[in-house]
């Protein structure tokens, strides 16, 4: 990885600002300037290959994003408290991606870290370690992908399951596949897991899939 020069990445941020800032207009900033009104909370990963834009255009005032690297709840636990139970957002969206770095260092081996990446990779311990491992190295990779956010599911149930029983918040395991490993296509995100089920047919047929049109919910769903 070749490091750039820090001054062209500087104008880099003012320019590209100020092309966003010419593109809005003043009223667009003062519609939430009082109070913010997200609708999702996201937890995904640092990774700069994955970002909100990959579902959403218009992001500002409606994606409550927490980011770290292996998209876990355990590093981040009061921000991810703020998104569902202070702004209340129906939807916690918790999205791992292909070719995860954060996984990868685990399953290879992180003691070379830094201690303070090492305690984060740490909590990658209880979904990562207990895979079966198959002599691929890249359909294991993918597995802990998955099975970390199976793991992320839970944990988050244990502390929303409450809200996800009375239909208030529906939380979503997903993966978002710029390789197109699922075979659904290049940049998908493919659901793996809602509110805890895995199952296809019940995710298919849950009330929180509804809406989704008919040929894309059977695209999407694992
Ligand atoms: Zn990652």
């Amino acid at each position: 990885m070749k490091r750039e020069k820090p001054e062209k990445v500087v104008a880099e941020v003012f320019r590209d600002n100020d092309s966003f800032v010419s593109g809005k207009g003043e009223e667009f900033f003062k519609s939430h300037l009082e109070a913010q009104n997200p609708v999702i909370t996201l937890i995904t990963c640092s990774d700069s290959r994955v970002h909100p834009t990959v579902f959403s255009e218009e992001l500002i005032d409606r994606v409550f994003v927490i980011r770290n690297i292996g998209n876990q709840i355990e590093n981040c636990v009061g921000s991810v408290d703020y998104g569902v139970y202070h702004l209340q957002t129906p939807v916690l969206l918790i999205l791992g991606h292909v070719n995860c770095g954060a996984v990868k260092a685990f399953l290879k081996g992180y003691s070379d870290e830094t201690a303070d990446i090492r305690k984060e990779l740490d909590h990658l311990c209880i979904p990562v370690s207990k895979i079966k491992r198959t002599g691929s190295f890249e359909k294991d990779w993918l597995t802990a992908v998955e099975e970390n956010v199976h793991w992320q599911v839970r944990v988050a149930l244990e502390r929303y399951g409450l809200l996800v029983t009375r239909g208030l918040l529906a939380i979503l395991g997903a993966v978002y596949d710029f390789g197109n490993y699922y075979g659904r296509g290049y940049g998908r995100i493919v659901l793996i897991n809602l509110n805890g089920i895995k199952d296809r047919e019940k995710i298919l047929s849950h009330r929180a899939m509804s809406l989704v049109p008919g040929e894309l919910l059977d695209k999407v769903v694992i």
